[in-house]
């Protein structure tokens, strides 16, 4: 028989409405079937007293690295799948107890992870792996020290490739590589378009990819229907992956005005990531960081929040997402407040909900309370549209429903 679940007195955010409404929701077997003023005539029908809970959409992270165990980067790829799938699993229940029922994984996670979740071997949110993502030699997927004098470490297609990249120069190589992560079930292709903080060998403001091998990898998941996420944070790389058709930006970090107009003009959606940075600051050099990861961070600090009030003003769509590595892991619900610098509240919540479900492609579906939509529900204690820390700690999200089954459930039962 099909569970009906109806969750009675609730204050409902919907994921996208301005205005939160005094609402019951009827969840029939994985979906919202009803959400309005709904009396439990049937006595098939179970009821979850929520009054005085925030209901609202399960949240996404969209930019997350379930099995970037270790900082420096080479430590966690060069540690065993064995000890990375146990990280990851162990990360992808701490997440959906803290209310997160869908992740989307920039690198890394893969087709095994993927089917240990569908399979139920584990408990986790929904995952949207990228697989490897994909990174030019010396760019910021190449985790090789600079001393590192071993040009093809694994034998595959590409030099030295390890388990969280595809280090793959010109556009075969990324065809293939891009071919390769799409027939292992990728949702989405990843690829390193600019300098970054962690890598060894790239100056921040590198631009990365030529033009033909990020339309080629663009062209390769567009045929497949999906699409191209980069990590960018000079405006120079920015505008160039949004006129070179790659949808999503991450981090996006240097904007400038050339580069929001290119973004406007080619419908691209925007990732902020600003917690591990804060982190970085206060604990890099505890973490491995050397003394030029440090340097390239305090660049990068020196923009971001200007860079969110910009990608703001100028109307893009951002998403949200928490980039977070190592021992910083345990700081997930950081990114609420950092982006409270610059965000009203329930700006976050919807860029932590419906915008992210219409990054991943799954608008309507995901990220919302309405009929029809999947059942991936929180209940959350306190309001976090007043006072949006109430999401930092994972205590205050007294449930967790993920297509229509309860997960967690802290709650007195009315009936
Ligand atoms: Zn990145
Ligand atoms: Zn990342």
């Amino acid at each position: 028989m099909t569970d009906k679940i109806l969750l009675k007195g609730a204050k409902i955010f919907d994921g996208v409405a301005d205005e939160v409404r005094q609402q019951d929701v009827l969840v029939v077997g994985q979906r919202i079937a009803e959400v309005g003023a709904i009396e439990a005539g049937d006595t098939a029908i179970r009821t979850i007293d929520v009054s005085g809970m925030l209901v609202m959409p399960g949240l996404i992270d969209a930019h997350v690295h379930i099995c970037g165990a270790e900082l420096p980067i080479i430590n966690a790829t060069s540690s065993h799948w064995s000890y990375l799938s146990a990280f990851a699993f162990r990360l992808m229940e701490r997440r959906l107890m803290a209310g997160f029922t869908t992740l989307r994984d920039m690198g890394g996670a893969n087709a095994g992870i993927g089917r240990a979740l569908r399979e139920g071997l584990v408990t986790g949110p929904r995952l949207f792996y990228s697989g490897k993502l994909l990174s030019q030699t010396g760019g910021h997927g190449d985790a090789r020290p600079r001393d590192y004098d071993m040009a093809s470490v694994l034998g595959n297609c590409c030099s030295g490739s390890d388990k969280f990249a595809w280090v793959a120069d010109g556009v075969s190589q990324v065809r293939r590589a891009v071919r390769e992560e799409l027939r292992l079930g990728a949702s989405q292709i990843k690829i390193m378009a600019s300098g970054g903080i962690l890598s060894p060998a790239d100056p921040l403001h590198s631009l990365q990819f030529s033009e033909s091998e990020i339309r080629a990898a663009v062209e390769e998941a567009t045929n497949h229907g999906t699409y191209v996420s980069a990590h960018c944070h000079p405006a120079g790389a920015i505008r160039r992956c949004a006129e070179y058709g790659v949808r999503v930006i991450e981090h996006a970090t240097m904007m400038d005005e050339v580069a929001a107009e290119a973004m406007i003009a080619n419908d691209c959606y925007a990732v902020p990531t600003l917690s591990l940075l804060g982190i970085l600051k206060k604990e890099g050099r505890d973490m491995g960081l050397d003394a030029a990861n440090m340097e390239k961070l305090d660049i990068v600090l020196a923009h971001a929040q200007d860079s969110l009030k910009l990608l703001r003003k100028s109307g893009i769509p951002m998403g949200f997402g928490t980039d977070l590595f190592g021992k910083a892991h345990d700081r997930e619900g950081s990114e609420f407040t950092q982006r409270r610098k610059v965000d009203a509240p329930i700006d976050i919540l919807r860029s932590a909900t419906s915008i992210n479900a219409e990054i991943l492609q799954r608008g309507g579906e995901l990220g919302r309370v309405a009929p029809g939509a999947l059942a991936d529900l929180i209940a959350v204690k306190g309001d976090p549209l007043s006072d949006i820390a109430v999401l930092e700690d994972p205590d205050n999200v007294a449930m967790v429903m993920m297509d229509g089954a309860l997960r967690k459930d802290e709650l007195r039962r009315a009936a």
